[in-house]
């Protein structure tokens, strides 16, 4: 092994036969392993190791809190653009004696036409499958015909282009500009010979040209620059043959904004609310960074909670907090919600700090991608915005997290390992030894509970900016409606208000949480119900494809015309999606323009922005959404917002469903009336006396807060416990219920008798309660059926002692291939 191999770097090495890519997490100079079992490592894959050795103490303490293997959480700590990939071409063997069966002898025909070619490449050119073909393969191996070769090659790659970039020092083109703009402007010379109209468009682009590169002070694609000067590459190799450019290939950075220019905007004076946050942010949290004396390395860096309404300047104080940090030479990672990383809320940050921001979505290409992460990891960038696993971007010197809409659930991943990036950030900020900032409308419960404890600073902005008012939100019994006969899914209200904000050329979001056209198919003779054959739950119909979906696994099929159990004719359709909405919409306003913007409407690669750039010109009058109407929309000619149906998630069987139907309504409430126009909100609902409907109509989160933090506390929940779940699933039902009552078994074992529980370190004496086993509220989802606990304590590390314990020695009644553990520290949802 390479002497100076460091701690973080990816390294090929050679694993049960094949080569694996790895990474250096530690150095031992003894070991008791036979000297047999002790390979050499093959590659080094980093020049600069990829991981600082504050993200792999990171990722070391993801993988005991959320129980998984640390290979994961180093794995999912890096984009997949930036690894390589394995890559297993076949090459036929020199001499090889010719092979007997026909697909055999077609591989090799295939091989001899084309050389060597990957297996993905000789399956297709054969017509079978990957798994058909890799014995086919082993067999022509064993007979000496071919060979494979497994390598790693790299995903994404730095990509050259051609660019320009000034060949003489900043005077003498100075000086060349002058004279070719006289030059330009020698047409409005009467005397002498007059040169052609050509030549001075000519020499006005030459200095065009040149004044771009002197300004912009980096090499630039021409590609990029001819297209900015509106000219064609041959005035640039003028420029070059005479000695003032020289034109060559390097690297180019593909930069997912470079398009369209955005405009540089300025601070703006900070209102006195916003004020006294940012003093707090910079007297505590900028100098906790900076000037360590005051702050012994003990001390925990501060966590700041910003709790500002919608539209209340939160995201200007991000922007001056990041400023100062900047100013002592560190980085800042911003993390948004995925839905509201559209490029008008990135343009916000790239109009303040320009070039040194790198973003990161899911929307990037490979190569946009490892472009971004190598700027960062050079520290060419100091500010990365992205969701959630932006909390891994390998920034230098970080010296602040900004975690905007905190209670957003887009931070929990749903696969392992299953994290939550605001309680990853907070670890990480530790480890960096710098703040974490956390901004919300709505902030989570557990979230507010620490700020009021004082493990968090309370930051608050309570009002808009400039004096705009909070909109007028009105809460319509549905109940009522239905007693006056009114049988629509418009209240008399909604329906004249949106009359109302059409007459005034104002525009509409009306909100549902539901995808479709109807949520259950039903049979009124028998009561049969269309459900999902691979899940427990009901089919949505979608009108558009005429098809029953399953929201759960996309399952689709065509409707039945009779009930398939009873052949009666009497089926009906219930339940409102979106796509039914839009029907009604159409109907009861026929003038309007609408469009739905849901998961459905926005498949096609690009149809989201088109969508709200469309709504931003005032093309769409009613905007019909799901959830992604919710977030981070900025519309000032939205002056109404419809919610058709708040009760949707209210009733779901889950803790956190007040709180996050709270804050879906106080967010979707929050894009109406935004700038100079006053704002209207209608919300329907059957349930108006519920404390969560109420408190989205005052504008209340205080005292949402304090009804929910009351009913949390009698139940023993979160913020009162840390929960995690552990859920059993397999194809056999029987054996799925017959492995929770082992596991329940097991598990109470441990807790009770106090001689195996000395074998669960630290477990010993415990508050740890088990609730369960019971099956899941989605209890067959994909064809395996489902049986869940919930484990509740005071200590979350006991939570993941207990559950790792588990998953290492599961009982021995479980047929452990049967059955899988899904492990789940802090969920959710439940
Ligand atoms: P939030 O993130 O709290 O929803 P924003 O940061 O989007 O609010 O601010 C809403 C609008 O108010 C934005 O257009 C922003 O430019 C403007 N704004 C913010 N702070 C000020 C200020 N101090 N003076 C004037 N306008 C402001
Ligand atoms: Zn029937
Ligand atoms: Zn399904």
């Amino acid at each position: 092994m390479d002497a100076v191999l460091q701690l973080g770097t990816r390294v090929l090495a050679p694993f049960r036969g094949t080569q694996q890519e790895g990474v250096v997490v530690e150095r031992l100079d003894e070991t008791d392993l036979a000297p047999g079992k002790i390979k050499d490592i093959s590659n080094c894959l980093d020049e600069t190791p990829t991981f600082s050795t504050d993200l792999l103490a990171l990722t070391k303490w993801m993988a005991e809190y959320y129980v998984c293997s640390w290979g994961i959480t180093l794995f999912c700590a890096v984009p997949a653009a930036v690894r390589t990939q394995k890559e297993q071409k076949v090459q036929l063997l020199p001499g090889a004696p010719a092979p007997r069966g026909k697909i055999q002898k077609e591989l090799v025909a295939f091989l001899e036409a084309e050389g060597e070619l990957s297996l993905n490449q000789l399956a297709r050119r054969v017509g079978v499958s990957y798994q058909n073909l890799r014995p086919k393969i082993t067999a022509l191996q064993e007979k000496g015909i071919v060979n494979l070769d497994v390598t790693h090659k790299p995903k994404a790659n730095t990509q050259l282009t051609t660019v320009a970039t000034l060949a003489l020092p900043p005077a003498d083109i100075e000086a060349e500009i002058d004279r070719l703009k006289g030059e330009a402007d020698g047409s409005e010379e009467s005397s002498g010979p007059r040169p052609t109209s050509r030549r001075y468009v000519a020499a006005a682009k030459h200095a065009e040209i040149l004044r771009l590169l002197l300004d912009e002070g980096v090499p630039l694609a021409t590609a990029d620059l001819t297209k900015r000067v509106n000219t064609s590459i041959s005035l640039l190799r003028t420029l070059e043959r005479r000695g003032f450019v020289h034109i060559t290939r390097a690297q180019a950075v593909r930069n997912p904004l470079s398009s369209e220019p955005i405009a540089a905007t300025q601070p703006l004076h900070l209102n006195s609310a916003q004020s006294m946050a940012f003093a707090e942010i910079q007297n505590i949290g900028v100098s906790h960074t900076t000037d360590a004396s005051s702050f012994p390395a003990t001390e925990c860096p501060p966590t700041f909670l910003l709790h500002g309404v919608t539209g209340s300047g939160k995201t200007e104080v991000y922007m001056q907090a990041m400023t100062e940090i900047l100013g002592n030479g560190k980085s800042v990672i911003v993390l948004v919600p995925e839905i509201s990383l559209t490029p008008q809320a990135a343009s916000r940050f790239v109009g303040r700090f320009g070039e040194r921001v790198a973003l990161l979505h899911s929307r990037l290409s490979d190569g946009e991608r490892y472009d971004q992460w190598h700027r960062i990891q050079k520290g060419e960038a100091d500010i990365v915005i992205g969701p959630r696993s932006a909390v891994f971007a390998p920034v230098k010197e970080l010296g602040m997290l900004i975690i905007d809409e905190e209670h957003s659930d887009s931070y929990k991943s749903d696969t392992v390992p299953r994290y939550h990036a605001r309680d990853v950030a907070q670890k990480r900020g530790e480890l960096a030894n710098c703040p974490v900032l956390l901004g919300s409308a709505t902030p989570s419960l557990e979230s507010f509970h620490r700020a009021k404890n004082g493990d968090y600073r309370l930051l608050s902005l309570p009002d808009r900016v400039l004096g705009r008012k909070m909109p007028d939100v009105h809460i319509v019994d549905m109940r009522t409606e239905l007693k006056k006969g009114n049988r629509t899914i418009f209240s008399d209200i909604l329906r004249s208000s949106i009359e109302a904000c059409l007459e005034r050329r104002e525009q509409i979001i009306l909100f549902l949480n539901r995808r479709g056209h109807s949520t259950h198919v039903f049979c009124r003779t028998c009561g049969y119900v269309e459900r999902c054959e691979n899940c427990s739950i009901s089919l949505t119909f979608h009108f558009e494809t005429k098809r029953l979906v399953c929201h759960h696994c996309g399952d689709k099929r065509p409707t039945h015309p009779t009930c398939p159990q009873c052949s009666s004719p009497a089926i009906r359709y219930f339940g409102l999606g979106t796509e039914a909405v839009e029907q009604e919409v159409r109907k009861a306003f026929p003038q309007a323009r609408v469009k739905r913007f849901d998961a459905d409407s926005t498949t096609r690669k690009n149809a989201h922005q088109q969508i709200l750039e469309t709504f931003e010109q005032q093309k769409i009058d009613v905007l019909i959404g799901t959830q992604m109407v919710s977030k981070g929309l900025d519309f000032p000619n939205v002056t109404l917002v419809g919610v058709i149906a708040a009760d949707t998630s209210l009733n779901f069987p889950d803790f956190r469903a007040s709180e996050q139907t709270f804050s879906l309504l106080t967010q979707v409430a929050g894009r109406s009336g935004r700038a100079e126009l006053e704002g209207k909100v209608v919300i329907q609902t059957y349930m108006p006396e519920h404390y969560c409907i109420a408190a989205v109509q005052k504008h209340d989160y205080l005292g949402f807060y304090a009804q929910e933090v009351e009913a949390r506390g009698a139940l023993r929940y979160p913020p009162f416990s840390h929960v995690g779940t552990l859920l059993l699933r397999g194809k056999d039902e029987k054996q799925v219920e017959e492995a929770a009552h082992a596991v329940r078994d097991q598990l109470q074992i441990w807790l009770t008798d106090p001689a195996p529980a000395a074998q669960v370190p630290d477990v010993g004496e415990t508050d740890v309660e088990i609730l369960g086993p019971a099956p899941a509220p989605l209890s067959k989802i994909e064809g395996k059926f489902r049986w869940h606990f919930l484990l509740r304590s005071n200590s979350v590390e006991r939570i993941s002692q207990l559950l790792k314990h588990l998953a290492d020695e599961p009982p021995v009644a479980i047929k452990s291939n049967a059955i899988e553990f899904v492990i789940d520290i802090d969920p959710t949802n439940i």
